[in-house]
């Protein structure tokens, strides 16, 4: 299938990107990696009058790894992404999770940050920003504006970021020492969505756990992070007696839905299982356990 027509516009600096915005309003949309804009265009979902591409804009494709954060430029693709040992070393669940992100063609082109706009429950990145308690920035003629993940989703598809904002950058925060982390995801083939994801983070101090916390793919309206430091506090060599309370907490919370691929029992069934997986995996790489984490191999 072809698009509708639209003006295309291939701008050059984030100046210019923020004039054409507050230019055209809502009747223009942004193209990043256009893995999930093409698509949708195609199959005539959207029909913006204008298409900015912003791959051409200076300045928005670093990786930076700061002592709190790693912060990532607008047009830093996935698979940039997947491959820095330094962001991998600062924050280890970004590799974990980017890997399941579609095929390695798609990785390629498809941005984080437009994952992150693109605002899809069942994406993975939308939900390992929630699990990391990260930001966005977004842009306009209005100024910066920083936004917690906790803000920004707001449905299925659905931001808070408005017609002329455009997102320069996103920033994960980095766990405490001692925090060990995990993702766990079942598709119904390699490089297809998740009928359920879950990112795991679990902080060991002493032998106490004292943080943990997983983020949810594809079984909520949103990206959906849990604390469950409380359910999961205590010795560590104890930790697999109070999973039960944190897979109830998690199943309790979530609001799966039936589609095409799976019922809603069969999801928050297997978010049982992989709360477990995931939850466990992160204790015991924070433990130093001989790799057990789900990034290898
Ligand atoms: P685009 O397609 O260019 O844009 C997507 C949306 O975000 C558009 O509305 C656009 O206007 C907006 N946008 C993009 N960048 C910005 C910005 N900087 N500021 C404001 N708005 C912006 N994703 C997953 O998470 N998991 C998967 O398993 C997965 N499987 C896929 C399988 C297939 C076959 C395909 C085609 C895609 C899949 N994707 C998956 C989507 C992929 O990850 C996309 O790359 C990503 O969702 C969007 O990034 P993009 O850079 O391609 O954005």
């Amino acid at each position: 299938m072809k698009p509708p027509a639209f003006a295309y516009h291939a701008a050059r600096s984030a100046e210019e990107t923020i004039s054409l915005l507050a230019e055209v309003g809502d009747e223009g949309k942004i193209l990043a990696g256009g893995q999930s804009l093409i698509p949708v265009l195609n199959m005539r979902l959207v029909a913006p009058a204008h298409v900015i591409d912003i791959n051409r804009v200076a300045g928005w494709n670093g990786i930076e790894v700061n002592p709190d954060t790693v912060t990532i430029g607008a047009l830093v693709r996935h698979a940039e992404l997947e491959a820095s040992e330094a962001a991998y070393a600062a924050q280890p669940l970004l590799r974990q999770a980017l890997r399941h992100v579609a095929h390695p063609a798609i990785r390629n082109r498809g941005t984080t940050v437009g994952s992150l706009a693109h605002a899809d429950p069942a994406g993975e990145m939308p939900a390992i920003l929630a699990l990391c308690d990260g930001s966005v920035v977004a842009t306009s003629a209005r100024g910066d504006r920083a936004i917690s993940a906790a803000d920004f989703f707001l449905g299925p598809l659905e931001s808070c970021l408005e017609a002329d904002e455009v997102l320069v950058s996103a920033s994960f925060r980095r766990f405490p020492t001692g925090t060990g982390t995990a993702y766990a995801e079942i598709s119904r083939r390699s490089g297809d969505y998740a009928l359920v994801g879950v990112g795991a983070a679990v902080t060991v101090e002493d032998g106490q756990v004292t943080g943990a916390r997983v983020g949810l793919v594809s079984v909520h309206p949103l990206p959906l992070s849990l604390d469950l430091t409380e359910t999961l506090r205590g010795g560590i060599d104890e930790l697999t007696g109070r999973l039960d309370g944190a897979v109830d907490l998690v199943r309790e919370s979530a609001e799966p839905e039936a589609d095409i691929h799976a019922t809603a029992a069969y999801r928050s069934q297997l978010l049982g299982v992989l709360t477990r997986r995931a939850l466990s995996e992160a204790a015991a790489t924070a433990i130093g356990s001989p790799s057990d984490r789900s990034d290898q191999g």
